[in-house]
């Protein structure tokens, strides 16, 4: 099973200029200017001066659904894969999120697998908002050890009203239980953290790795740009080795309220010295987005992963200039950060993941996943 793709521009994320990819079965087998395959059967696809990107790996979403702030009735639905898909996400990472009661880790476990079924590559976090941790197999370590999707922990308020207000002490141990649950199995064990709008910040992060034996990446904290002052914290954490990840999605009334969108903290940060490759993007997809009139809460809208998509056809259209950062922020940031050494890469050897984007209107054409077409 080869497939040869030509006359594409591609990005690994870096730009690479035209080339030629060659997948085999699930991966990717050469990429060159011209690859030889003479004497291969081989289903050629011309990709007509099209991009050609990694998929998108998305760090934070919630696939089996989130919500249920202000009562039952605000619960979001779940992300049906084709919403994926669609958006050009290739790799979603599912949390539970708020409500770690009425939503099980068994739930959001068959919802990444359901999307494993139809074709993507979805991994998930144990734990929800709140410590200590709910777990399936009975504590943090185990799951990373016995469960494959489950990669990490997350996501874990804190600076919020909702969170479980974790000491230090609490999340230096939950990093240590999460790292050796990821030494013992092979993944990087990371604790993804949802950054609140309280007043302290990433500040008992801070103190959680002073006085430890943890590497900064252990904790990877997201929503920072949901005020301006946390972008400050954000730069420090990806200068001392951390990753930072920002919110696409959003709304108006968020903005107004103080949020940074997420292309304009991404500038922010990386003008004020954080690392490119250490900044990355997710869509929140499938948590709740409150809907105010009047300073009234109205209801509840949920994100969805073409928040991204939609970021980055922006991008492109507007000539570039952003495209390198945010495409290393969509593809091999997060699963740096994440440890997914095989994915948001385009290299001889990892996952064919990849997508097509309309070089004019930056659309995306087709979704190839491990080497199948999801869209074409
Ligand atoms: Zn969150």
């Amino acid at each position: 099973m080869l497939t040869l793709i030509k006359n594409a521009e591609v990005f690994a994320p870096e730009s690479l200029g035209k080339c030629e990819v060659l997948v085999a079965g699930t991966q990717i087998a050469a990429i060159a200017e011209q690859v030889d395959v003479s004497g291969q059967a081989v289903t050629v696809v011309d990709a007509d001066g099209a991009m050609l990107v990694p998929g998108f790996v998305d760090s934070l979403t919630h696939p089996a659904g989130g919500g249920g702030e202000g009562g039952f009735a605000n619960r979001t639905a779940e992300v049906p894969a084709q919403a994926f898909i669609d958006a050009g996400v290739t790799c979603p990472v599912g949390a539970l999120g708020t409500d770690g009661v009425t939503r099980s880790l068994e739930v959001l476990f068959g919802s990444v697998m359901s999307l494993r079924e139809q074709g993507l590559s979805a991994y998930m976090y144990t734990g929800s908002y709140r410590l200590p941790a709910v777990t399936i197999c009975g504590n943090v370590v185990r799951d990373l050890t016995l469960l494959d999707p489950v990669i990490g922990v997350g996501e874990v308020a804190i600076a919020d009203h909702r969170g479980s207000q974790p000491t230090a002490q609490e999340l230096r141990r939950l990093a240590a239980d999460a790292r050796l649950g990821g030494v013992v199995s092979g993944k990087r064990g990371t604790v993804m953290l949802h950054v609140g709008d309280g007043e302290q910040g990433l500040a008992r992060m801070r103190e959680a790795l002073q006085d430890s034996e943890l590497p900064p990446h252990s904790f990877y904290p997201t929503h920072c740009n949901r005020r301006p002052g946390l972008l400050d914290e954000a730069v420090a954490h990806a200068q001392s080795g951390g990753y930072v990840d920002m919110t696409v999605s959003t709304t108006d009334e968020l903005i107004a309220a103080g949020e940074v969108p997420a292309l304009e903290a991404l500038r922010r940060v990386l003008a004020a010295g954080a690392p490119a490759n250490r900044v990355t993007l997710s869509s929140d997809a499938g948590g709740s987005l409150p809907l105010y009139q009047d300073g009234e809460l109205r209801g509840i809208q949920s994100a969805a992963p073409d928040s991204l998509s939609a970021l980055f056809a922006s991008v492109v259209r507007a000539g570039d200039e952003d495209l390198p950062a945010v495409l290393a922020a969509l593809t091999r940031n997060p699963a740096d950060a994440l440890g997914l050494t095989r994915k948001g890469r385009l290299s001889t050897g990892v996952d064919a993941d990849l997508l097509l984007i309309n070089r004019d209107s930056g659309s995306l054409a087709a979704v190839m996943s491990r080497g199948s077409w999801l869209k074409k």
